[in-house]
C-alpha cells in the first residue's frame, strides 16, 4: 500500500528510532530536558529568533501565536483557505476571541495592495486588525511557496498598519527547498513562525514556535494552560531534531515526484490537475475529478482498491501528498492506479 494522503502518515526511519531512543531525558516542565533544549536551540537557530517552544502539534504552535499577539474581539488577516480557517476546529476565535477576515486570491498568495483592503481603519466600530497570517507553502493553495519578494510586501503592508505577521510555517522547509531561499531570510520578515517536524521531515510527533524570548516565554505559560506541557519529551525532540539534521535536503526529491506525478495525472481523462502542473511547486497534487467519474470519495475508493491510498479534499477535489516513506516507483504505480480507475 502507497499512502499519499498526506505527508503526515510516515513512520519513522530506523536511524530515527535510534537517534529518539538514544536520547538523554529529563523534565520538560521542570525545565531540564536537555533533548528538548537543544532541538529548541537549533530550530531558534535555524530560523534566526532568540527562542523557540517545542509543541505536540501544528495547530498548537499557530495557536499560541495567536494567543500572544492578539487580544479578544481582534481582527486576523488571513487567507481565506488557510489552515487556521479551515482546521484549526474554530480555536481562534474559541481561545484568543479573534475573528478572522479572509483574503480570496489564487493558490494561498495575496498582495500587499490585498493586506491594505483587508486591514480596518481604527474606528470605534470596527474589530482592531492586529495580526497578520501568511502560511507557507500553502496547503490548500496546492502547495504554493511563497516568493521571499512578495512575502516582503506584504509585511512591510502590514507593519504600516502595525500589525504583527506570524507564518504558518507548517512546511516552510518545503518553501525553502524549492524556491532557493534560507528559513531564516524568510523568518527574518516576521515576528513568529511555526514549523511542523511530522509533517515532511518524517518525525512522529511536535511542531516549534520560534520569536523573541519574551514571546516565547509567554507562549511557554499558554502551552502550560492548554496542557501541552510535556515531561520526557525528549524522545520526540530527538526524532524532530533528526529529522531538522537529515531530512530537509531530500524534501527536493518529493517535490520532483509531484511534478511527475502531476504530469501523469494530467494525461489522465477526466482529471483535471489544479493548480496546473507548471505550478505545482512542493511536494502536494490537487486534482478535480470530472463528474462522469463519480465524486472524488469514490475515485480515492477505487484507487484505494489498487493499493494507493488518496484524500479527498471537496466533493470533486482529490489531493496527494509525497513525503519520504514511499517506494523507488511510486509515481508510476500511483499514475497507473489513478489511470485504471478512472477507466470506467
Ligand atoms: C498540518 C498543518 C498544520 C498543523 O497541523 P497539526 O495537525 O495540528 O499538527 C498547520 N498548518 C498547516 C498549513 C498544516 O498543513
Amino acid at each position: 500500500m502507497i499512502d499519499l494522503r498526506s505527508d503526515t502518515v510516515t513512520q519513522p526511519t530506523d536511524a530515527m528510532r535510534t537517534a529518539m531512543m538514544e536520547a538523554q531525558l529529563g523534565d520538560d516542565v521542570l525545565g531540564d530536558e536537555s533533548s528538548v533544549t537543544a532541538l529548541e536551540r537549533a530550530v531558534a537557530q535555524r530560523l534566526g529568533k532568540e527562542a523557540a517552544l517545542f509543541v505536540p502539534s501544528g495547530t498548537m504552535a499557530n495557536q499560541l501565536a495567536i494567543r500572544c499577539h492578539c487580544e479578544s474581539g481582534d481582527e486576523i488577516v488571513a487567507h481565506g483557505e488557510s489552515h487556521i480557517i479551515h482546521y484549526e476546529t474554530g480555536a481562534p476565535a474559541a481561545l484568543s476571541g479573534c475573528m478572522i477576515r479572509p483574503i480570496d486570491r489564487p493558490r494561498g498568495l495575496f498582495s500587499a495592495c490585498d493586506v491594505h483592503a483587508a486591514i480596518r481603519s481604527r474606528d470605534i466600530h470596527s474589530p482592531f486588525s492586529r495580526l497578520l497570517v501568511v502560511e507557507n507553502t500553502h496547503n490548500r493553495g496546492g502547495g504554493a511557496v511563497w516568493p521571499l519578494s512578495q512575502f516582503r510586501e506584504v509585511c512591510v503592508a502590514a507593519r504600516e498598519h502595525q500589525l504583527a505577521v506570524h507564518v504558518d510555517g507548517a512546511r516552510l522547509m518545503n518553501a525553502c527547498v524549492a524556491a532557493g531561499y534560507s528559513a531564516c531570510d524568510f523568518a527574518r520578515e516576521a515576528d513568529t513562525v511555526s514549523v511542523c517536524f511530522s509533517k515532511g521531515l518524517g518525525a512522529p510527533v511536535g511542531s516549534a514556535l520560534v520569536g523573541t524570548s519574551r514571546l516565547i516565554d509567554r507562549a511557554r505559560r499558554f502551552r502550560k494552560m492548554l496542557g501541552g506541557g510535556m515531561r520526557q519529551s525528549g524522545f520526540l525532540a530527538a526524532g524532530a531534531l533528526y529529522a531538522l539534521d537529515h531530512h530537509v535536503e531530500r524534501l527536493a526529491q518529493d517535490h520532483a515526484r509531484a511534478r511527475e506525478l502531476a504530469s501523469r495525472i494530467a494525461a489522465i481523462g477526466g482529471l483535471t490537475v489544479n493548480p496546473s502542473p507548471a505550478h505545482v511547486e512542493s511536494n502536494m497534487v490537487f486534482f478535480d475529478v470530472a463528474e462522469s467519474l463519480g465524486d472524488a470519495r469514490t475515485l480515492c475508493e477505487r484507487v484505494h482498491g489498487l493499493g494507493v491510498r488518496l484524500i479527498p479534499m471537496g466533493p470533486r477535489r482529490v489531493r496527494a501528498v509525497l513525503h519520504l516513506d514511499v517506494p523507488d516507483d511510486v509515481v508510476d504505480r500511483a499514475a497507473k492506479a489513478i489511470a485504471h480507475a478512472s477507466r470506467i
